[in-house]
């Protein structure tokens, strides 16, 4: 009954997956599916249909799973770097073995571009997975002196559901640790099929456990017995993850929102720098942590620059993500629809333009312009996490920086200009984790990934990336180790 557009038996794989699992998921601790317990329900954005059921952890859930991982840490980090490497490469293999699955599986639950999540996410993914295998085996003569957290809790969010659980289990796989993972409620799917593919490699039962669930589970991991938190998501979660930490001696990253400047300058590829944009608000609909999505544009070049930006707006195919052709899926689910709508709809500022593009019925939100907005309107400030570009202008170099950096946030930004000497100025006066050059969105494990003040903290990806799954071997925490949780751990294994 479902179009699934170009990529029909693919659907078919992903969806014959879900129903051999019984189209009802409990989570995954010790090495195996637990029956499910109290469960909601995953639905396809773009079509609203009903997908699986997922369990709602709770917070005996979350400790049997976190028990689990303890049990099988020290085994685990005993392997060495050498014999957790064979694991990783294993993973790395069958996640490019299954890719298509993968693919397919995470656009019918997120609604993102098939051309995406083929393309960019699972590649990624891949690639997150060996690339840690290599620093694994390096680990004791690079690391020396550094040893695992033990047990890490981590939460991810909805956008990038499978990457973003790449960029926390590889790292903390590689460096000894073993994982209790919690997906975004709404974007479970990925991890509970990463899951089946942690079985076929044979992963030592307990290293990764997956426990599913909404704010509610993931506030319980926090408060678990965990090591180490990592968590990906919004700044006003973060806040609260901050707190509930605070003196307890655990690791912490967060990675958080941002509101990235994407800064125009008149001597630029203009064509190119509009390219560069789809690429920076449009990629997975904007619903992307350091998407381009406050563009300043010079002013002898605004009127040109926003004429062609318009006509390239109106070209962007926005439909069915498993549609090979398709620029622009569904938005994730419909309250975050609603979000966008209502953050769009409060604006009275500037000028609106909405793509001339077709737009389906449903879980869509037209490719959106907001030109000629003053910094401090609410929406030059907040972050949106949708497919909307805001717009302003300056004249010299300086105010290009200053109305760059005039964001609470600091997570990327983008500089366009032919004259490398401009860029190359700009980009070291610019308060953001990554800054691209002429480009945009362009990601790779061995760099790291992160960012500064309400942003987040630490770091994802290369070396410093794996430091952050590392602590010195002599501190504190060590102790803790010798003897986790006297009590909870005594009884046999
Ligand atoms: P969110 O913060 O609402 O949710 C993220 C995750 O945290 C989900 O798994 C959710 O269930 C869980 N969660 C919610 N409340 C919690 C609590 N009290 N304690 C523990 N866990 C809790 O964010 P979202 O709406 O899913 O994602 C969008 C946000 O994530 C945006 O702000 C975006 O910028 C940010 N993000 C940042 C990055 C990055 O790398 N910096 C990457 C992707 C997304």
């Amino acid at each position: 009954s479902m179009d699934y557009g170009n990529a029909p038996e693919a659907a078919g794989d992903a969806l014959a997956w879900i129903v051999d699992q019984g189209s009802r998921f409990g989570h995954f601790v010790g090495g195996s599916y637990q029956a499910p317990g109290e469960t909601f329900e995953t639905r396809n954005p773009a079509t609203g249909e009903v997908l699986a059921e997922v369990t709602q952890g709770s917070v005996e859930d979350v400790a049997a799973a976190v028990k689990a991982a303890r049990r099988a840490q020290a085994d685990w980090e005993g392997l060495g770097g050498k014999g957790r490497a064979r694991y990783l490469y294993a993973l790395a293999r069958l996640v490019q073995k299954h890719a298509r699955l993968f693919a397919v599986l995470e656009t019918l639950d997120n609604g993102k571009p098939i051309r995406e999540s083929r393309d960019i996410d699972v590649p990624l993914v891949a690639r997150h997975f060996y690339h840690h295998a290599g620093l694994a085996q390096l680990l004791e003569a690079e690391h020396p002196g550094r040893r695992a957290w033990g047990v890490c809790g981590q939460i991810v969010p909805w956008n990038f559901p499978l990457l973003m659980l790449a960029w926390k289990v590889a790292p903390a796989l590689a460096a000894g640790n073993t994982v209790v993972l919690k997906p975004a409620e709404w974007t479970s799917l990925t991890a509970l099929l990463f899951a089946d593919i942690c079985r076929q490699a044979g992963l030592p039962k307990g290293v990764v456990n997956i426990v599913t669930g909404d704010g509610a589970t993931g506030a319980a991991l926090v408060e678990a017995e965990v090591d180490k938190v990592a968590f990906t998501g919004s700044t006003e979660v973060g806040r609260k993850i901050r707190a509930a930490t605070a003196g307890r001696g655990l690791g912490l990253t967060l990675e958080l929102g941002g509101k990235s400047p994407y800064v125009v300058f008149e001597d630029a590829d203009l064509d190119s720098a509009v390219e560069g944009l789809v690429d920076a608000i449009w990629f997975n609909g904007g619903q992307v942590c350091c998407a381009g999505s406050r563009l300043l544009v010079q002013e002898g070049v605004a009127e040109a620059f926003h004429a062609k930006l318009r006509a390239r707006m109106d070209k962007l195919r926005v439909g069915d993500p498993l549609d090979k052709s398709v620029d622009v899926g569904a938005i994730v689910d419909p309250e975050q629809l609603s979000r966008i709508r209502a953050l769009v709809d409060s604006n009275a500022a500037g000028e609106t333009y909405r793509a001339a593009c077709t737009i389906p019925k449903g879980c869509f939100y037209p490719p959106t312009l907001v030109a000629g907005l003053t910094p401090s309107d609410a929406l030059m400030q907040e972050e949106i996490f949708g497919p909307v570009l805001v717009s302003t202008t300056f004249r010299t170099p300086a105010e290009a920086v200053a109305l760059a950096n005039d964001t609470r946030y600091g997570l990327a930004a983008s500089v366009w200009s032919e004259n490398l000497n401009t860029c190359l100025d700009i980009a070291p006066k610019l308060a953001a984790g990554v800054v691209w050059i002429n480009g945009s969105n362009m990601f790779d494990a061995a760099a790291p990934f992160g960012g500064v003040r309400e942003s987040g903290f630490g770091r994802e990806g290369g070396p410093e990336g794996l430091d952050a799954y590392l602590r010195p071997e002599h501190a504190g925490k060590a102790l803790k180790r010798i003897a986790p949780f006297p009590g909870k751990d005594a009884e046999p294994q």
